[in-house]
């Protein structure tokens, strides 16, 4: 294997089918070599990403209801369910606790606990989850319905408390960090605290800014550099570390991620 197999960066949550191209998206990652967790935000969304990344090495859809759309489209909770019995990918799911939506919060919490039972019956899923001002619900939710040896659960961009970031690594979850977390101080020590074998790297994109345009999984390899700064660690040791911890995520699902690793 030469080094350019390897993989440069890894994007675990990035909504690829928001992009005006998604198929050209894609195209972009495998050239790139970013491997990247493409979530949906609704059920019905599935399928056509399970199409547009089911040749792909390295972009994986996973299946998702998006707490923020509760309450437009509650009724799909019962697709979302049987959906995850075919995927082992599930997100974005989880709580959203902002006062706009705080209508929605009773059925949101009903949702997610729905996605996190079925994740927990099945087992071997992997869940990418939102928990914006909904942290203590979030975590309380998934120790309430999952173990950690069935489902493996990722906070993407986390932003409780330093209590509530050890709660979560206590209940087993790990995170994935963007480079929006790491632009106030509050988010870098929060960042700094999290041990390493629990770290992983996402965009947001196309929702985060970046140089005041929308974000891209690219964006990925950025937050490495970001991240090795931040630990005083080479770039490659970083890259090593998050290539690990990224395969155990993926293996976890039974999903093998293609010359990752490198050498
Ligand atoms: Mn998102």
């Amino acid at each position: 294997m030469t080094a350019t197999d390897a993989i440069n960066g890894f994007d675990f949550h990035c909504h690829v089918d928001l992009f005006p191209d998604p198929p050209a998206v894609i195209e972009q990652c495998e050239k790139e070599r970013i491997a990247v967790l493409a979530v949906t935000t609704t059920p019905r969304a599935w399928a056509q990403n399970r199409d547009w990344t089911k040749s792909s090495a390295l972009v994986h859809a996973s299946v998702g209801l998006h707490p923020e759309l509760v309450g437009q489209r509650y009724a799909e909770a019962d697709l979302l369910e049987r959906l995850i019995g075919e995927c082992r990918l599930v997100g974005e799911v989880g709580l959203d606790g902002s006062p706009q939506h705080r209508k929605s919060y009773d059925r949101q919490k009903l949702v997610f606990s729905r996605a996190l039972t079925a994740a927990q019956a099945h087992g071997g899923r992997v869940l990418t989850i939102h928990s914006r001002r909904a942290a203590r619900d979030v975590i309380d939710l998934i120790d309430q319905h999952c173990d950690p040896g069935d489902v493996l659960c990722i906070l993407h961009w986390f932003s409780g408390s330093a209590a509530q970031a050890k709660r979560a690594i206590e209940s087993g979850c790990y995170f994935s960090v963007n480079t929006a977390m790491l632009r106030h101080e509050r988010g870098r020590s929060l960042v700094q605290g999290l041990p390493k074998e629990r770290l992983l790297t996402e965009t947001d994109a196309p929702f985060m800014k970046v140089n005041g345009g929308p974000s891209q999984p690219s964006n990925a390899i950025e937050i490495l550099g970001e991240l090795s700064a931040l630990f005083g660690e080479p770039h490659d040791r970083l890259l090593s570390q998050i290539t690990i911890n990224a395969q155990r995520v993926y293996s976890f699902a039974g999903i093998k991620i293609e010359n990752a690793g490198g050498a």
